[in-house]
């Protein structure tokens, strides 16, 4: 016997008096007393089935008994629906199944919520994920999701790169987050680090002579969730040898058209935009700004150096961005709340009135001429002033930036924006550790003449990394590396790490530099940020079958679990009594 002649979603008017087999979940059941109506759902879509007491009596006596999400078959002859019966808002909406045998296959406790049921708590979700992913939006997202996978692949594939698997039990890679560890029963006390990322082996695979490697790689990182992050995520990871970074830009561009046209849209305009770190934290304040609309910053710094007003004028950085709107007392008030979450110390402001007249409480401390050079071009207009450290002032301004272009309405959802943020600085200071670390990750390339910089002034030397954004969203990084192993080492000593603890942590690195080693490059774009947003999703937990918890939990398995005492001790562990 065969389970089913044809998927539900398959049924059609060309099927009209055959006879034929459906199985799936019984969706949703209306019962009339005489007719009742089944709508079974499978993979593929929705079918009505008819069950008539008169047609069918023992399929009508079984149809009494079935409850939604019961898995059922049902035999029986395709008819086309009476004309005020069609329904045109189903691809299957004008024919129906009259059943002749209907079969309960497995039954169903009842739900702990109705797969159609909108607005279903998170955790209750997750805690019956395979009900949840019934449902028409995740069984989408997923197919996109594969569908997106297949066309990188595909693409990877026919630009010659070889898709080589990297190992999961291996040493630290720095990617800037904590590693998740594990332990080997073989060797108590040792552990292996689930890779944040292939970065080393990437490389070492160019200096193997791969040439063109690729790979839809899991990287693990153990680091507070959020909507755009969960502690396991793919990548499409690549590297090249001897390549630009506008052959790793073309790369990732080809990758990103060609999933848009598996998905029949409209691949985005190429070449990306690209904009210099610099020119991105000047004009937005942000290393990842959204293109979609404007609000920009400028920067007042010099204008106010002489102000009277205290806290301009002895502040680092001044900069101020010109809201196209008056903005109320209460709006300025949850403005100035957001700016202090973003770790401002207020919000300084000047609204112009229709008739260009000026309503704030520091304007009588600033000058005319101050006052006329953030003047905006159309009355009716608010001036957000930040004033602190400029990467401080940066931060808070973008977040109102954002804010602001959410909630006014500016951002143009019509357009995707991708762009290319280049020349990334090669190091960040470290406040916690009083030193200088890394920005992206320690083999980032120098940029050509800033070499000497590493030890005169790290801060000033910039690297020969880039991110790509999609509409706000960092889609991943990626660099041209070092591949001079002298020059790794003065990279190392400058963030503090000691020739040995340099050898002893990435020795196999420095050793592989130092036998042939090509000038190489790469990237990595985070899969599920951009199935995400392809996918129209907010949160990534939308487009991965299953996710942890904001907590870092997996409630459908409750994983994770402690482990017995026998387990543990095999493995020379101990767990320490809980101190909170
Ligand atoms: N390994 C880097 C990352 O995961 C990407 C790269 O530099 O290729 O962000």
């Amino acid at each position: 016997m065969r389970w089913r002649n044809l998927e539900a979603g398959e049924l059609r008017k060309e099927h009209v008096g055959q006879r034929l087999a459906l199985a799936g979940w019984a969706a949703r059941r209306r019962d009339h007393g005489g007719l009742v109506f089944i709508d079974l759902r499978d993979e593929g879509g929705l079918a009505q089935l008819v069950i008539n007491p008169e047609r069918a009596p023992q399929a009508a006596e079984v149809a009494h008994g079935v409850r939604n999400e019961f898995v059922i078959r049902a035999e029986g002859e395709v008819t086309a629906r009476a004309p005020e019966a069609v329904n045109p808002s189903l691809p299957t909406g004008e024919v129906e199944l009259q059943v002749d045998e209907l079969e309960i296959v497995s039954r169903s406790e009842p739900l702990p919520f109705q797969v159609d049921e909108e607005n279903v708590d998170e955790s209750t979700r997750l805690r019956y994920r395979y009900l949840d992913l019934r449902r028409e939006h995740m069984q989408r997202n997923l197919r996109l999701s594969a569908t997106v996978v297949a066309a990188i692949r595909r693409y990877m594939d026919e630009h010659g790169f070889v898709d080589i698997w990297t190992p999961n039990l291996t040493k630290a890679t720095p990617e800037g987050a904590r590693d998740f560890l594990v332990p080997v029963r073989l060797q108590p006390g040792r552990f292996f680090a689930l890779p944040q990322s292939p970065q080393i082996f990437k490389q070492i695979l160019m200096v193997a002579g791969m040439g063109r490697y690729y790979q839809i790689a899991t990287c693990f990182r153990d680091e507070d969730l959020r909507a755009d992050r969960q502690f396991e995520f793919r990548q499409l990871d690549l590297e090249l040898s001897f390549p630009t970074r506008e052959d790793v830009w073309e790369t990732l561009e080809g990758a990103v058209g060609a999933s848009f046209e598996a998905l029949e849209r409209t691949p985005p305009e190429r070449p990306f935009r690209r904009l210099t770190w610099h020119e991105a934290m000047a004009r937005y304040g942000s290393d990842k700004p959204d293109l979609r609309f404007g609000l920009e910053l400028h920067d007042l710094t010099e204008a106010t150096r002489d102000s009277e007003f205290k806290v301009f004028a002895q502040a680092p950085s001044v900069q101020y961005l010109t809201v196209p709107q008056e903005l109320s007392r209460a709006e300025l008030g949850s403005l100035e709340e957001l700016a202090k979450e973003w770790g401002g110390k207020g919000l300084a402001y000047l609204v112009f009135d229709e008739e260009g007249e000026v309503r704030s409480p520091i304007a009588k401390f600033l000058s005319a001429e101050l006052i006329e050079a953030v003047r905006p071009e159309q009355p009716s207009a608010t001036v957000l002033f930040g004033a602190d450290e400029p990467l401080a002032v940066a931060r808070v301004l973008s977040a109102v930036r954002n804010h602001l272009g959410r909630e006014l309405g500016l951002i143009d959802t019509s357009r995707d924006e991708f762009l290319w943020v280049t020349d990334f600085p090669l190091f960040e200071w470290d406040e916690d550790g009083g030193r200088w670390t890394f920005s992206h990750h320690p083999f980032t390339g120098i940029r050509p003449g800033d070499e000497d910089l590493i030890e005169s002034d790290p801060g000033r030397a910039l690297s020969q990394a880039y991110d790509l954004v999609w509409n706000g969203w960092e889609l991943g990084s990626g660099s041209i590396r070092i591949h001079d192993p002298v020059l790794q080492q003065r990279v190392f000593a400058a963030m503090g790490i000691s020739k040995e603890e340099a050898e002893e942590r990435f020795g196999f690195l420095l050793e592989v530099l130092r036998m042939g080693a090509p000038p190489h490059g790469g990237f990595a774009m985070g899969l599920e940020r951009f199935v995400a947003l392809l996918a129209g999703e907010q949160n990534i937990r939308e487009v991965v079958a299953f996710p942890k918890t904001a907590s870092g939990s997996e409630p459908l398995s409750g994983a994770p679990t402690p482990i017995a005492q026998e387990i543990l001790a095999e493995l020379g562990i101990q767990v320490l009594p809980e101190t909170t």
